[in-house]
């Protein structure tokens, strides 16, 4: 659907009433067109390790709390094997952003096993950062289907505050990282922040714009949360409520849907960090895939992006049965033993 910038933004101002209606809407064309169906994608973060230092993460370079871990190959194709046996569409491997000779090579290693499970294996989707396009392609003809890189703000002024200045934190090499992934034939997902310090409704318009012009394939986009020991914490007394974080989630979702009524929208943890049923809430109005995480029990602490991050204390079978649970509650059918490609992409083919 075509929206101008002027019509998003009364949509993304929307209240009550006029904010039920848009929620209405965008409900009723996810289920015409992507159906009431949620599937899920094992989340399994791999490393906190990171050589950025990007001002709003919890696990940024220079923070010292979290202890730094790096899961070794058989845990990481032990929480696969879970993702596989549970009938998850395809399994998520994140972490922070190394470009280590040795960490490109056992990522490489670890798709050629994930693709050797056969036919039915989970579909694989990396969110490791920028990296090289020889490094994209490495992964990529190793088997790799889909990559996660949010572009967190469309707005270049808005990325500079919210990153070091420097040659690490640069906005057109994360621009030109999308743009490879796409020529590399990846099934490409980008997203955003919302509710950072100094982003405008103009802003988070300008991002939707972004996302329907590269023309995505997945979208995951949060709410910004404040973690106490980052520089952007010094922001905290200018950021909207969490609540108003919240919905405008929420609304970034159903413009979205409504926009792009044929890519995989993700209702992401940071809801639930807000809203025990956040998630829920999300797959009602628009969003489509949900991501447990798979991480095993004992690193997970450590992997802590922003303050009261949900689950860490959980196992992935907690996080398992209580996703199915709550998927239900959305009235969605859970998508089990499926890859649930994104439409947008068989369409585009
Ligand atoms: N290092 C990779 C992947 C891990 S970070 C990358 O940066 O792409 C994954 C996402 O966590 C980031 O894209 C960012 O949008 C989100 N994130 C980090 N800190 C956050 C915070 N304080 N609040 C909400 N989301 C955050
Ligand atoms: Fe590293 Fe990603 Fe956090 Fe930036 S957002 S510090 S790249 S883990």
């Amino acid at each position: 659907m075509i929206l101008t910038r002027e019509e998003i933004i009364a949509m993304l101002s929307l209240e009550g009433n006029g904010m039920h209606g848009l929620f209405e809407r965008s409900q009723k064309v996810k289920h015409e067109t992507v159906g009431r169906k949620t599937y899920l994608r094992g989340l399994v973060e791999i490393s906190n390790n990171c050589r950025k230092n990007c001002l709003y993460c919890g696990i940024r370079r220079e923070n010292r709390t979290p202890v730094r871990y790096e899961l070794d190959t058989a845990s990481i194709l032990d929480a696969v094997r879970f993702a596989y046996d549970s009938g998850y569409g395809s399994v998520v491997l994140q972490a922070g952003e190394n470009t280590s000779p040795g960490f490109i090579n056992k990522i490489e290693d670890v798709i050629r096993k994930i693709v050797c499970l056969g036919e039915n294996r989970p579909a694989i989707t990396l969110s490791l950062g920028e990296q090289s396009f020889e490094t994209y392609r490495r992964w990529r003809e190793a088997g790799a289907d889909r990559y996660l890189l949010r572009i967190e703000t469309s707005n270049v002024g808005l990325y500079r505050k919210i990153h070091p200045r420097d040659d690490l934190h640069r906005y057109h090499t994360r621009l030109d990282a999308l743009h490879a992934l796409r020529r590399l034939d990846y099934q490409v997902g980008t997203g955003v922040m919302i509710g950072l310090p100094f982003q405008t409704v103009e802003d988070l318009a300008d991002d939707l714009l972004f996302m329907q012009k590269i023309d995505i394939d997945m979208c995951g986009m949060g709410p910004y949360i404040e973690h106490p020991e980052t520089p952007l914490i010094q922001y905290a007394d200018e950021l909207k409520p969490l609540k108003d974080r919240f919905l405008m989630t929420l609304k970034m979702i159903a413009v979205l849907r409504l926009l792009m009524p044929d890519i995989n929208i993700a209702a992401t943890t940071a809801l639930q960090a807000i809203d025990p049923l956040g998630r829920e809430k999300a797959l009602e109005i628009g969003a489509n895939v949900m991501m447990p995480n798979i991480t095993p029990g004992h690193v997970r602490s450590n992997y802590k992006l922003y303050q009261n991050k949900p689950c860490t204390d959980d196992a992935p079978e907690e996080c398992n049965d209580c996703a199915i649970q709550r998927i239900g509650l959305s009235g969605d059918e859970v998508m089990l033993g499926e890859h649930g490609n994104p439409a947008h992409y068989v369409n585009r083919k």
